[in-house]
């Protein structure tokens, strides 16, 4: 089975990948620019045959016959979305757009990576697939909320228009290891802080409320849709519903690491959601899935990952 990941050098897609790569009869091809990805999150596979890496950005055309696509290219933490918003607007539309062109030619099953900012600051608790969404289309996260919307939109167009087997899943608030430790996530921002005795940035007064997911049940989720029958094309939310607000979190982490860093509070990014919890009914119903892994368990694991990357870090 050949199969293209791409955004595969970065934090969900590398995970994906090490799963991928676990099955001897896969072929995986990565595909990354490395604007947000790393090559340290796929160095264990670039000498392996059944692995190739792609140095290409998805806005490109890409000419190879797959039959599977994880289709997850696109900087994905506010400050890196937000850094060239105009490239992130073309990369979830044109990034999209080619890898639809892909499938509908292979006749190759696409797995698109939506997102949870879909539904924007919602007005509904917790959100449900078909609760369409509260997004300011004009401010600065727009260009991935809208970006993204309208990758799902072009999904759903080609999946009526020439019949693509699209699968297109929501993703929420994701940690673990291979996270970017500068890429501004709330999860690594904390953990990081924490281990160098820096002060926590809790951004508003921290009642803010997300659920965090650890990766390894989001790639059994994210695996676990693109083997569902052809005409289940979602969307479905993937995310753990266990909600905590940001300050919780804080303190979660300086229990767990001992540190004594202070938690200080700094000014609440524009259009910060205020609540965010998945409702999953619909994930356990078609993948027969749920996550396993506590914020305890996913915390402590992920807390683990970042002091050895520190220590590594730290020597070169
Ligand atoms: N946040 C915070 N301190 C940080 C980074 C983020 O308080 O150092 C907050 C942020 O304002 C948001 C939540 O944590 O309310 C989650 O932020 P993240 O950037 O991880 O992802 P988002 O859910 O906003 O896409």
């Amino acid at each position: 089975m050949r199969i293209l990941v791409t955004g595969g050098a970065g934090f969900v897609g590398s995970n994906l990948c090490a799963r991928l790569m676990e099955d001897d009869e896969n072929e995986v091809w990565c595909l990354d620019n490395l604007s947000t990805g790393r090559v340290e999150n796929i160095r264990p596979f670039l000498d392996r045959p059944r692995f190739t890496f792609l140095e290409q950005d998805v806005q490109e055309p890409v000419k190879l016959d797959v039959q599977q696509i994880y289709h997850t290219a696109c900087p994905a933490s506010p400050p890196a979305y937000q850094k060239d918003p105009v490239d992130t607007t073309k990369t979830c539309v044109l990034g999209t757009l080619n890898m639809l062109e892909l499938a509908r030619k292979c006749d190759a099953v696409l797995v698109n990576f939506s997102t949870s900012e879909v539904y924007g600051d919602p007005e509904e608790h917790p959100q449900r697939e078909d609760y369409r969404g509260n997004v300011n289309p004009i401010g600065v996260r727009s260009c991935y909320d809208e970006g993204k919307r309208c990758a799902e939109s072009l999904c759903f167009d080609y999946a009526r228009e020439y019949g693509t087997a699209v699968k297109n899943i929501r993703i929420f608030n994701t940690y673990g290891k291979n996270m970017d430790p500068e890429d501004g996530r709330v999860v690594s921002n904390f953990i990081i802080q924490a281990l160098k005795g820096e002060d926590l940035t809790v951004y508003g007064d921290g009642s803010q409320t997300r659920s965090f997911c650890h990766v390894d049940d989001l790639v059994e989720g994210i695996v676990r849709m693109m083997h569902t029958p052809r005409e289940v094309t979602g969307p479905v939310n993937l995310g753990n519903p266990g909600e905590f607000t940001v300050r919780e979190l804080a303190v979660k982490v300086l229990e767990k690491t001992g540190s004594k860093s202070k938690i200080i509070c700094r000014p609440l990014p524009q259009d910060d959601p205020v609540r965010r919890k998945p409702d999953i009914t619909k994930a356990k119903k078609l993948l027969d899935w749920e996550p396993k892994i506590s914020l305890d368990e996913g915390l402590d694991r992920t807390i683990r990952y970042f002091e050895e990357g520190l220590r590594v870090w730290q020597r070169v």
